[in-house]
């Protein structure tokens, strides 16, 4: 059990010897005239994860956090002062020109051999963590028809196949009423595409139609699309070698009646489910992981504990030859010439910087800056702005090299750390790595949210003891021991890389799989809606 830390000695956190702030770590934070270890007196209450003045600052003064300026003071802040956002005058964002260019050379980490997990392998090459099937949908119009049939699957078909861990519908709000020819469609279009092709679902892509939506099946699927899983499945050889397109289509002349909809769907979905149930897992490298990692519900212990351990855990996964993908395109807007100097090759570099003023733009069409960013909670969690937000948000990508670049919607190419370009907002983030080809995800959370995906298991880590022992049966990992003393993070990023392989393995579940929390898949549309 670890120790309540309001009863430990006075405890602050200071990132970077250069930084002129600190955060308190002790639960409910310190009071006025506490005594900090090095003689300073708080002169004022200053709550957990929030910032306290180490020296005087003056008017127009930087603020300093992990060695960088976070803001300017807007009025003199005498040391032991608690430095909260109503002081801070927030940096404007780092010019896209002039960037540091692949001039990083880290020592390159030796690999790590002989970690494996047992995994689903699929006839393209990729590797499943879950065995389930996928119903895709074209259009929100036969959400609720499909989810009648899921219901009747699940309790009346999934019994018989018990090598199958679930069925799942991929519903959503796209598919009509939008302007489908708009060049920016081409991103929930091929988001869709790509996850109905996510490793966990095997190949087994079955699509449920309404007939007369803008986006028709054979656009979203074209012809060499669906995966060859074996003779059965045969539609085409040659040019579009590849499987069948198998589709339910409601207002197909064919169903009378609503039950001849559902019937219908479970008859296809059986075929599937056959198949699907044949597949057993082997063992395969700890290479063969793709793992999405994003936070969310983020505090000022998020890049103190849970991030930096989560960035250690990156670091051990590309030297397993993993591919691991950070995202959330805000978050790391303020830190992109530490991104553009780790590109491994200049044009890395260059797809990033293209993502970022892509991402400037749609902002600024919106008339917003990357500042829209934080919410209330960000900042009730001693996060003061996004510049320090993306400070703490960035480490989650440890120190290697980024090899490549993701755009919105596409699929990863490669292993290593790759930049998988996605908004912040936690389930389109999800939505656009699962697109990518993600079969595990992390998510870190300060505030605390209960998330999860019905796709990929998610490993959810707390950034505080606090909310680890409140939410004892939602989080899988505490780093709040970081904070505490208890731990250290490499001790928890080697627990993470541990954990992923038995998650991966299915030998242990997350909690958010054992009480089914799952949220919504949100696509990124940012293409006009009619
Ligand atoms: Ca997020």
């Amino acid at each position: 059990m670890t120790m309540d830390t309001a009863a430990r000695p006075p405890l602050t956190i200071r990132m970077n010897e250069r930084d002129n702030v600190a955060i308190v770590a002790n639960d409910g934070g310190l009071a006025a005239g506490t005594v900090l270890a090095s003689g300073l007196v708080l002169r004022e209450r200053v709550p957990q994860a929030h910032k306290v003045a180490l020296a005087d600052i003056p008017e127009g003064g930087e603020v300093r956090r992990y060695d960088v300026a976070i803001g300017r003071a807007l009025k003199p802040i005498a040391a032991g002062s608690w430095v909260h956002e109503r002081l801070l005058e927030m940096p404007a964002a780092r010019s896209l020109d002039g960037l540091p260019i692949a001039t990083r050379r880290p020592t390159p980490q030796p690999p790590l051999e002989g970690y494996t997990f047992e995994g689903y392998r699929n006839a393209d090459g990729s590797v499943g963590t879950r065995n389930i099937l996928a119903i895709t949908q074209t259009v929100q119009c036969v959400a609720g028809v499909t989810d009648f049939a899921v219901q009747r699957i699940k309790s009346e078909l999934l019994p018989r196949f018990p090598n199958v861990d679930d069925v799942v519908a991929l519903e959503h709000g796209y598919g009509c009423g939008v302007a489908i020819d708009a060049p920016d469609a081409v991103i929930p279009i091929r988001t869709l595409r790509n996850i109905s092709l996510n490793p966990n679902f095997g190949g087994e892509v079955m699509v449920v139609s309404l007939g007369c939506e803008k986006l028709q099946p054979e656009r979203l699927m074209p012809p060499g699309t669906i995966p060859l899983v074996d003779e059965r499945n045969v539609a085409d050889i040659g040019d579009n070698a590849g499987g069948k397109l198998d589709v339910v289509c409601l207002q197909d002349e064919a169903h009378v009646g609503f039950m001849s909809m559902i019937e219908s769907i479970m008859r296809q979905a059986e075929e599937h489910l056959e198949r699907l149930d044949a597949r057993r897992r082997e063992t395969v490298p700890a290479s063969e992981l793709v793992v999405g990692v994003q936070c969310g519900g983020s505090d000022a212990f998020s890049g103190v504990t849970a991030n930096p351990a989560v960035g250690f855990c990156t670091d051990l996964l590309v030297r397993a030859g993993a591919t691991v993908m950070f995202s959330e395109v805000t978050e790391v807007r303020d830190g992109i010439d530490q991104l553009t100097s780790r590109a491994s090759t200049p044009e890395v570099a260059e797809a990033m910087i293209r993502e970022m003023a892509w991402y400037d733009a749609y902002l600024d069409k919106g008339r917003v800056d990357r500042s829209a960013n934080t919410t209330p909670g960000n900042k009730k969690g001693g996060l003061s702005n996004i510049v320090e937000k993306a400070m703490g948000s960035i480490v989650k990508s440890g120190t290697a090299p980024i090899t490549g670049v993701v755009s919105p919607g596409d699929k990863a190419r490669g292993k290593g750390l790759l930049y998988a370009a996605t908004p912040a907002s936690d389930f389109i983030c999800g939505t656009l790595q699962l697109a990518a080809g993600m079969n595990l995800h992390v998510f870190t959370t300060g505030r605390g949210t209960p998330y999860g995906l019905a796709q990929v298991p998610v490993i959810k880590v707390a950034t505080r003891s606090d909310l680890a022992r409140r939410w004892h049966d939602l989080m899988d990992i505490n780093a709040g021991r970081i904070a505490d003393g208890d731990a250290t993070i490499e001790e928890v990023g080697w627990e993470m890389f541990r954990l992923m392989l038995d998650v991966a393995s299915g030998r242990q579940k997350t909690w958010a799989e054992r009480w089914k929390l799952h949220n919504a898949l949100v696509l990124f549309n940012p293409a006009p809606v009619t």
